[in-house]
């Protein structure tokens, strides 16, 4: 048993079940999640017993690091090796106001968006709820969070290889950790979902979170949109959207945020923007531009700054709150599409669309 699967519910049923007092998971929480202690022997407070019991019956295996690059911006990537075929990657921004730390949810991606290299590697596997959080604790580890007790990553964004939407029990398990007090603490406000637009796993988070949604939306008609994100074609804008409302009503009000990769003589015409801000008008939205990140064998080329800036103004005066997504460590290949792994894609990608499961 890895100790890393359990979120808070399930490691009070584990103790229980071993005829232990529930508050034992709260005990080896703080050991893991707030002093970084891994090792069972440390944790002082628990018998001698229960030690060499836990010790003797459960394992905290994490991601191995298989390397390490910092971007001369000061961000930070780390390779890491989740099984013998494949490998993932994750990503710290640091900004003056705020540290971000973006997480994979699977090895590979199924949804082969057009314009991303995760995609072009294929889909592996979902990753477990052990893989995901221990990016989270690794992250904490290598920045110096448990040595300083000092908060450097305070928010997370499921932005990285993958679509945690389709790896649904496992991604809520790990944000249930990533929001407990006694897990890593994060207010549901700073952790953010990001999904091409899985409608059913969108209904059904709606259902059990409050976090921040993020729907890579990249085109405003179905035409442009299911060249651009194929899973589109499964689930249109206008059920998409629907689902959207459904989930920002869920939560108060809080507005869903539209990222649009702006791509050169594709969707990023002064009538794209039109119809863009056309789309989202009256709706809780605010728009993400993220400038498009190229990488080896791309038919795509970035717009032009200009462009950029006639495109964000268009939705400005109509409204809509927009802001352009700063390109972060592209010179270490962390920039948004940019990460790759080392994935070995199981099947061809027809064949390897999983589909979201229920609420966990
Ligand atoms: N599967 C999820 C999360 C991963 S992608 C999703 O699609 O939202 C995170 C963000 O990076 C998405 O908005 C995605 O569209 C964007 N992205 C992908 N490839 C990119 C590229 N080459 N340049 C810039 N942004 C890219």
């Amino acid at each position: 048993m890895n100790l890393f699967d359990l979120d808070q519910a399930a490691m009070r049923d584990y103790f229980t079940g071993m005829e232990e007092k529930p508050f034992r998971a709260t005990q080896v929480m703080k050991w893991v999640y707030h002093q970084g202690v891994t090792d069972f022997e440390a944790m002082t407070d628990l018998s001698k017993s229960l030690r060499d019991h836990l010790a003797g019956n459960t394992d905290s295996p994490l991601p191995s690091i298989i390397s390490e690059k910092t971007s001369t911006d000061g961000t930070r990537k780390w390779l890491l090796q989740v099984d013998d075929d494949n490998a993932i990657e994750t990503v710290f921004i640091p900004e003056t106001s705020r540290g971000t730390l973006c997480i994979s949810s699977q090895a590979g991606c199924a949804l082969n968006c057009t314009f991303c290299s995760t995609g072009k590697q294929g889909y592996s596997r979902n990753l477990s709820v052990a893989e995901i959080i221990g990016q989270v604790w690794l992250a904490n580890k290598q920045l110096g969070h448990f040595a300083s007790r000092k908060r450097i990553i305070s928010n997370i964004v499921l932005m990285g290889m993958g679509e945690p939407l389709l790896n649904f029990d496992n991604v809520v398990k790990a944000v249930e950790l990533i929001t407990d007090d006694l897990g890593f603490g994060l207010a549901n406000k700073r952790v953010t979902l990001s999904t091409a637009g899985i409608v059913p796993g969108i209904i059904k988070l709606s259902e059990c979170s409050r976090i921040s949604l993020a729907v890579s939306l990249h085109a405003a008609n179905d035409a442009l949109r299911d060249e651009l994100v194929p899973i589109n074609r499964t689930y249109p804008i206008r059920k998409l959207l629907s689902a959207c409302r459904r989930y920002s009503e869920a939560t108060g009000g809080e507005p869903i945020t539209f990222e649009y990769v702006l791509l050169k003589g594709v969707n990023d015409s002064l009538a794209d923007a039109r119809e863009l801000a056309r789309l989202l008008k009256g709706f809780p939205a605010k728009v993400n531009l993220i400038i498009f990140n190229p990488f080896p064998g791309t038919e795509y080329s970035r717009s032009s700054m200009e462009t950029t800036d006639l495109f964000r103004d268009i939705l400005v005066q109509s409204g809509i709150i927009t802001i352009t997504r700063k390109t972060r460590g592209d010179d270490i290949n962390a920039a948004c599409g940019q990460l790759v792994g080392r994935v070995k894609a199981r099947a061809a990608r027809s064949q390897t669309r999983p589909m979201a499961n229920g609420c966990a």
